[in-house]
């Protein structure tokens, strides 16, 4: 089991709350891990069809739609194509096991002071030359050692460790769709959250479907231009903005993360084009926070974000309209806290990770009575 970090974030190791990551880490041992080959991990996909002479399979899960011959893998490269029949090679095999506070996601209007029970499997359908994680969403699932953890387990993890969410985070969950779908599904039968950290590239129908078992979403917008996407990610930009018109449309809660990485998306042109498009589709409820890029993986050659950058940032979602900016990566930075966008008044102190609720009360600012969107439980 790896100890994994947010996915636009390079300052999470030390969340405090790793206790649970140490009792599966003590568990660890020759016997109980298991083989890539093993088949209890193999389960039929969602969201495909047979193509040419029946042999062939066109994935449908998210917007690379690969076309998959027989014996091989899609480029996310967890779901295999058997015999002409589509396949998940990693149902119930994760990676990465971890009790994190909800502000570590980041969700800032989401049930905060919480904890969310967080797995990843291995694999990712794009590749960020920034990747924090690139040690699990880069590997294939015979790649790395994994326990059987089905999502009864999952559940009974989490409530365990007394956290209220399940949050699927650290790679990109799109790719572990069906082990996701079930875990949200059985936890929201006992009562548990589900929270999906992800690069919103993802197709629309299983977005549905899935939101239908989600309390709440982070969507990370990696640039506002498609030579970004397509150059640092693998990925493009449209199908992510469609699915933040669909998570509007559906409103379900959600927010927004922006790495911020130095002389490659940082102009002031293209933060205030993103805010401007924010404001005009969505609105200026939803939470927008910049994020401090820190070399890693393919991109070593490139400082970390200066924090005067994320604070232009900033004051540029504030003019354009943007209602809760916050800066992320930044340790104990003001921009981090909740402020009424009416009177002023602090609502929500953060430090790191130590979360206090300080002037709002069911959803309201306790001073001018100002309503605060979020998902407050
Ligand atoms: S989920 Fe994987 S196999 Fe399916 S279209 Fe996306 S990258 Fe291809
Ligand atoms: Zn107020």
């Amino acid at each position: 089991m790896q100890r994994s970090v947010c996915a636009a974030c390079g300052i999470c190791l030390a969340s405090g709350l790793g206790g649970f990551q140490r009792v599966f880490a003590s568990q660890e041992n020759k016997k109980n891990l298991l083989s890539g080959t093993d088949a209890r991990f193999v389960k039929d996909a969602r969201f495909w069809e047979s193509v040419g002479k029946g042999d062939m399979v066109k994935c449908r899960l998210c917007p690379h739609e690969c076309t998959v011959p027989k014996g091989t893998r899609g480029i996310c490269g967890v779901r295999e194509n058997r015999e002409g029949k589509y396949k998940t090679l990693v149902y119930s095999r994760p990676v990465s096991m971890n009790v994190d506070p909800i502000e570590k996601k980041p969700l800032f209007h989401f049930l905060p002071g919480t904890k969310a029970f967080s797995i990843a499997t291995a694999g990712c359908n794009i590749e960020c030359k920034f990747c924090q994680n690139w040690q699990i969403s880069q590997a294939k699932p015979e790649d790395i050692d994994s326990q059987y953890v089905p999502p009864e387990k999952i559940v009974e993890h989490a409530l365990d460790s007394k956290s209220q969410s399940i949050a699927y985070t650290y790679s990109e969950p799109t790719i572990f769709y069906e082990y996701m779908y079930d875990t949200a599904k059985m936890g929201k039968e006992k009562g548990l959250h589900s929270v999906i950290i992800s690069n919103g590239f993802m197709n629309e129908k299983p977005l549905r479907e899935l939101c239908a078992q989600l309390s709440g979403v982070k969507i990370d917008l990696k640039a506002f231009t498609e030579k970004f996407y397509k150059e640092t990610c693998g990925g493009s930009l449209q199908p992510v903005l469609h699915t933040l018109e669909v998570l509007k449309e559906i409103g379900i809660w959600y927010e927004i993360v922006v790495l911020i990485v130095p002389t490659l998306n940082d102009s002031e042109k293209e933060t205030r084009e993103m805010c401007q498009w924010i404001v005009k589709t969505l609105g200026t409820d939803v939470p927008v926070h910049f994020s401090r890029f820190h070399p890693t993986y393919k991109i070593l050659n490139l400082p970390r974000t200066p924090v005067a950058t994320l604070e232009r940032c900033h004051a540029i979602a504030k003019e354009e309209g943007i209602k809760f900016p916050y800066l992320g990566n930044v340790w104990n930075h003001k921009l981090e806290n909740t402020f009424c966008p009416k009177c002023g008044k602090l609502l929500i102190r953060r430090q790191g990770y130590y979360t206090k609720i300080e002037g709002l009360k069911q959803g309201k600012c306790e001073k001018c009575g100002e309503a605060i969107p979020g998902f407050w439980g």
